[in-house]
């Protein structure tokens, strides 16, 4: 089984911290050669070459440490590259990660050009010369303010994002609230859901796991999404929606058939149509709360018209435990919904993206 760690991403830093760290750092490796026995004319230059050099160093391995520790977004599965995009926006955290690649490209050259000036340039002049790199190092790192700042951001906004273990069998489910899915989530799956950040929901989305026959099934439940009708949503919400579709084997779509959540069968419908219009998923019909729906006295005739509606639909108590085994059974018939890389070719002739210099 293997499931992706959250995005972790690394620590940024602010300018002024990243300048401060190269710049103590050059002047402690400069301290160094002091004690160095070198004819006096060349050590004055030494001591200033190695502040320069030293400082460029230690900034670009902290630049290159947080380009290597980001995960490159395309080579992510769909649903994440979905999610980043929806969280935070993937085109404005690929121009961060190329503006990064950027500052580093440029601080290469001023180590390389002031390295060599500082060398031919006769003792006196080094101090002078050292200044007006550390002020060239310095307007660059500061270029890069905006692009630091967003990377912190995205990192506070992808810190909780869900675990998906994109090998097993994703079912989400769907219904208005309070017709039971959180009950279902926690009688059919083992031990705590883990509970996630999920973009636009309040509760954030909550993922269950069980296993059956050496299949792995996560069952997905994503409070304030899936929960209300979809002609009230705005274009982001719709995104976030997307993105469950891009995860989704099958959706598991609950009615409350006693209508104690507050809506009517007739609307629980109409959100059901909503949902099969958006989602490509095969769906799995569940009326619940048959415990207390009166389903074998006066309201036999009325739910059963909304059953009528529904292929192989299963009457369910979640509450009660009952028809557990029944929705376990049309759960393990659910298949892995093969999915074309759309993403792929898109990128392929991007490889030079980060090649800003
Ligand atoms: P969600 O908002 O869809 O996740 O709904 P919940 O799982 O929180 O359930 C809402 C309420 O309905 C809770 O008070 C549950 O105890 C109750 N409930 C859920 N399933 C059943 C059921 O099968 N029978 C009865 N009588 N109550 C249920």
């Amino acid at each position: 089984m293997i499931i992706r760690d959250n995005m972790m991403l690394p620590t940024i830093p602010t300018p002024d911290e990243l300048l401060d760290k190269g710049f103590r750092r050059g002047k402690k490796a400069a301290d160094l050669r002091r004690g160095e026995k070198m004819p006096k004319h060349l050590k004055g230059k030494r001591i200033e070459e190695t502040r320069v050099i030293t400082a460029c160093q230690v900034i670009k391995d902290k630049l290159k440490m947080i380009l290597d520790r980001t995960p490159e977004i395309e080579e992510l599965p769909e649903f994440y590259q979905d999610y980043i995009d929806i969280t935070v926006g993937v085109d404005d955290f690929k121009q961060a990660l190329g503006a990064l690649n950027w500052a580093f490209g440029i601080i290469t050259q001023l180590e390389k050009e002031y390295g060599a000036k500082i060398r031919k340039a006769p003792s006196e002049k080094a101090a002078g010369l050292r200044k007006q790199a550390y002020g060239r190092i310095s307007s660059v790192v500061h270029k890069i303010e905006k692009d630091l700042d967003f990377l912190d951001f995205a990192k506070q906004s992808l810190r909780n994002m869900p675990t998906v273990d994109f090998d097993a069998i994703s079912i989400v489910i769907a219904g208005f609230p309070n017709v039971g899915k959180s009950t279902l989530l926690t009688h059919i799956t083992d031990a705590e859901p883990q509970v996630a950040n999920y973009p636009f929901t309040t509760k954030g989305i909550q993922i269950g796991h069980f296993e059956k026959r050496w299949t792995h099934y996560q069952i997905i439940d994503t409070p304030g999404l899936l929960d209300r009708p979809i002609g009230d949503m705005n274009d982001i919400e719709l995104n976030a929606m997307v993105a469950l579709e891009h995860l989704a084997d099958a959706i598991l779509f609950i009615f409350d058939s006693s209508e104690t959540c507050g809506y009517a069968l007739e609307n629980q419908y109409n959100l059901l149509e909503e949902i099969q219009n958006i989602f490509d998923a095969p769906i799995i019909y569940l009326f619940n709360k048959m415990d207390i729906a009166d389903y074998d006295g006066a309201r036999h005739d009325y739910i059963q018209e909304y059953i009528d509606k529904t292929e192989n639909p299963l009457l369910i108590s979640a509450a009660e435990g009952e028809g557990l085994e029944e929705i376990i059974k049309l759960i393990q018939q659910v298949e892995k919904r093969e999915r074309v890389e759309e993403a792929e070719d898109e990128y392929e002739d991007d490889e030079n993206y980060f090649d800003l210099t």
